[in-house]
């Protein structure tokens, strides 16, 4: 039995029956974090004590005859924007290094209420900005399929945890692809749920009409099941939504008979990289296969997706970002004038990326441009909406690659910000329009590189997204293939 690649699913039984004990599995599973984490950088925070705390907890539950919860015993990784009480969240800036939350995010409550073992606090781009994960400013993450690769951004510290083996499942947040580019990068699963399915409490705000948490896992039906726990109502989110958590795991099993996808055939067919155009194309032929029925549909607005997001959600930085003034958190001199604080905080604490999205969502917002910058953009941001409305008259779901190209190297686009925010192009559209999209395996690269593919779905459909995604991966999928380079 090989510990650390185990899924959630089997780690759970094993962990009910009694066969193995949540202690050793915590064990098996910290060691390879600890072996590993240091060529790979995808844990800021190793929470050695409290996990090994949590999985004695689910061995003494599981010993006095209790049913244990649905995740007893499986190690997690949390991205570091999210709050967990008592252990160090930085978002990877300096700005929070020594910031220790006195509460949990509801999905960290969530997650510990279904007996899960967190094991430590993931790597991202700083604030969640970034597409790479070099913007982190406790050092990159590395993409364990080929060293030299970025492993994806923000959330690549979680996608990379869970592509090594590391953990079968983890959460992160998805402002404008932060779950489904990282997840592409890295050969693993990824939803991005629907804007309200999931709380945000505890999730430290980047943009907030757009942010949400999202699964991550190494096949669909991990992150099914990671996404059944951590959705739902919470009233500490006034855009939390009420309604019914579906049953995302079963949808897995339902196969696609009937099912029309829809397909922006010019972001397929017109593909620059042969190889994500070939993989794209040759997953959509086994969807119809198995009984899918392929229409094309157009996103005419898609292509200023990127425009778009990036005023809109520059400008709610800089009014999330506006707390962190060195008054309340980190890098207070006591004694200190305030003006001089406030200065010397944030030019010393936050990073050049963050600082530049600072000073554009500044700008956008001010008097004179709000009009022609801001409000334009929300107006765009609209159309791009309804050409999904108009699309999904004719189709279940709408099919695109996740990311143009498989993973690129590690610093490639460090010098080019703008070439970076490209990186976003297939991944923006649906969050802009807060629908619910996943990412998943499609094939790889001539040089062995994963490719993702996107499903995007009307609002609260995720279970249609896990039905299509799981033919994919049984078509194409990368489940069961472990990176060479680690070992
Ligand atoms: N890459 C996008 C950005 O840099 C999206 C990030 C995210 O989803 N958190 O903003």
């Amino acid at each position: 039995m090989s510990f650390p690649w185990q899924s959630a699913i089997e780690i759970r039984e094993q962990v009910q029956t009694g066969a193995v004990s949540a202690v050793d599995v915590a064990r098996a599973h910290l060691d390879r974090a600890e072996t590993l984490n240091p060529t790979l950088a995808c844990f800021l925070t190793i929470d050695h004590e409290g996990a090994l705390a949590a999985a004695a907890q689910v061995d003494r539950a599981q010993k006095a005859g209790e049913t244990l919860g649905p995740l007893a015993g499986v190690p997690v990784a949390v991205k570091d924007n999210l709050c967990t009480r008592g252990v160090r969240t930085t978002c990877a800036s300096k700005i929070l290094g020594d910031y220790i939350p006195p509460y949990d995010a509801h999905v960290v409550e969530a997650l510990r209420a279904s007996g899960a073992v967190i094991l430590g606090k993931t790597n991202l781009d700083e604030f969640a900005m970034g597409s790479s994960n070099e913007n982190s400013a406790f050092g990159n993450v590395a993409n364990p399929w080929a060293l030299d690769r970025a492993p994806g951004g923000s959330s690549g510290g979680s996608a990379c945890a869970t592509a090594a083996g590391i953990v079968p499942i983890a959460l992160g947040s998805d402002t404008g692809g932060s779950v489904r580019q990282p997840a592409a990068f890295c050969g693993i699963t990824a939803i991005k749920p629907t804007y309200g399915r999931v709380s945000r409490y505890g999730l430290v705000a980047f943009a907030s009409s757009l942010d949400q948490v999202g699964p991550m896992a190494r096949s669909v039906r991990e992150a099914a099941a990671l996404l059944e726990i951590v959705a739902g109502h919470d009233r500490r989110d006034a855009t939390s939504a009420d309604r019914e958590v579906g049953t995302y795991r079963a949808a897995c099993d339902r196969g696609v008979k009937g099912l029309r996808v829809g397909v922006v055939r010019d972001l397929v067919d017109g593909l620059q990289d042969d190889d994500v155009r070939r993989a794209a194309q040759a997953s959509l032929a086994a969807l119809e296969k198995e009984g899918a029925t392929l229409v094309d549909v157009a996103l005419p607005h898609a292509k200023h997706a990127v425009s778009v997001y990036y005023l809109i959600a520059t400008a709610e930085a800089s009014s999330n970002l506006a707390r962190f003034d060195g008054i309340r958190y980190g890098l207070r001199v006591p004694g200190q004038d305030l003006t001089e604080t406030y200065t010397n905080t944030r030019a010393r604490g936050f990073g050049p990326e963050v600082r530049r999205r600072i000073m554009l969502g500044t700008y956008a917002l001010s008097a004179g441009y709000y009009d022609a910058f801001y409000l334009k953009a929300q107006r765009v941001r609209t159309l791009i909406r309804r050409d999904y409305d108009t699309a999904f008259e004719q189709c279940d779901v709408v099919c695109t690659p996740t990311t143009p190209t498989p993973a690129f190297a590690l610093g490639e686009k460090t010098d080019d910000p703008l070439e970076m925010y490209l990186a976003d192009i297939f991944t923006l559209p649906p969050s802009l329009a807060g629908l619910p999209a996943i990412s998943t395996p499609c094939g790889k690269s001539s040089n062995g590189l994963p490719i993702g593919l996107q499903l995007v779905a009307p609002p609260f459909e995720e279970e249609r997204l896990c039905s299509v995604a799981q033919a994919v991966e049984d078509a194409c999928g990368l489940v069961g293939e472990r990176p060479p380079a680690i070992g």
